[in-house]
């Protein structure tokens, strides 16, 4: 089947044979989104090599016999493919087993191919009212909805959200639906318009911003984002941690302690909410979209990708 692969920072296209293991569901990938992990994985981070590609919605066409009654569902996939055996598989942390694949991103052919494989149990069905361009954002809008279950008073404090990219417009739009005051600040005026469009409180940064919010999310996806999200966040505050990262940052832990201030590692998140909150229209993605490519031309949708917001394949 096509493929593209990524091997030492280059992509290509391949034929690969079909992904998976005899206890996996093969699904037929419909769409695939391109994600600021995506462009991380390019410039080595997680050390990956092979197929990336987190973000699908697809078509079941072979399950092992137990899993029959998914033949033909369009499905999105949740990405940690745990051993479900462990201590912490079994305490409920799967997305944290220490054997676990993650689709795309360790170990696991992903979604940047005609096929993609996971077992039945990663499977969520897609309600016949959510289309296609809009299904492919359930993964990354369950990444968003992580932060509801890390800190759940977050409605009922000061949120400032920094970044203005593909996540950051999903995180405030998440958020925005717990009633709270959410502010995007980024520093793309394209962006920063269209998250006005979207009914956000978007602006650029101000001076004046520095130690008034009680919750700060960094959505930068740079490594500078930690340090621009820290001073922004009160004394006592939380700040949540969304970006992935090539390469380190220097930081002054100082203030951490001084100000007290919660650090929350966030990754991925619960898919039955996302998908209530993209049925229900609390999370808007039309917006987002700046394209839509065939796999062959996946070098403009990764340039697409770097310059727009979100890009889509298909396969
Ligand atoms: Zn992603
Ligand atoms: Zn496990």
């Amino acid at each position: 089947v096509r493929a593209l692969e990524l091997r030492d920072g280059e992509l290509t296209s391949i034929l690969a044979p079909l992904p998976g293991a005899p206890d996996h569901c093969l699904i037929r990938v419909r769409l695939a989104g391109i994600c600021g992990t995506d462009l991380q994985l390019l410039s080595g981070y997680a050390d990956f090599a092979g197929v990336p590609g987190h973000e699908f919605v697809g078509t079941v066409e072979r399950t092992p016999p137990e899993a029959e009654s998914w033949l033909g569902a369009r499905v999105v996939g949740e990405i940690n493919i745990a051993c479900g055996d462990c201590a912490r598989c079994r305490s409920g942390a799967r997305s944290h087993c220490p054997s676990r694949r993650v689709l795309g991103i360790r170990g696991a052919s992903g979604a940047f191919a005609e096929y993609v494989a996971l077992p039945a149990g990663n499977l969520h069905q897609v309600p016949d009212a959510l289309d296609d361009e809009t299904a492919v954002f359930v993964e990354p809008v369950a990444a968003a909805c992580r932060i509801l279950e890390q800190v759940p008073d977050v409605g009922a404090r000061t949120v400032a959200v920094l970044g203005d990219g593909r996540l950051g417009l999903l995180i405030a739009q998440v958020l925005r639906g717990t009633r709270t005051s959410v502010t995007l600040l980024g520093r793309h005026a394209t962006k920063l318009d269209l998250a006005r469009r979207l009914g956000l409180d978007a602006r650029l940064p101000r001076p004046d911003d520095a130690g008034v919010f009680e919750v700060v999310v960094d959505a930068t996806g740079r490594p500078a984002g930690f340090t621009d999200a820290l001073r922004l966040v009160q004394p006592r505050g939380t700040l949540i941690l969304k970006s992935t990262c090539a390469g380190e940052t220097a930081l002054s832990l100082a203030q951490v302690a001084v100000d007290e201030v919660t650090i929350v590692g966030s990754r991925c998140g619960p898919f039955e909410r996302a998908l209530e909150m993209l049925s229900s229209g609390v999370v808007d993605v039309r917006p987002l979209l700046s394209g839509v490519f065939p796999l062959g031309a996946f070098d403009e949708a990764f340039a697409a990708a770097r310059g727009g917001i979100k890009v889509l394949l298909r396969p």
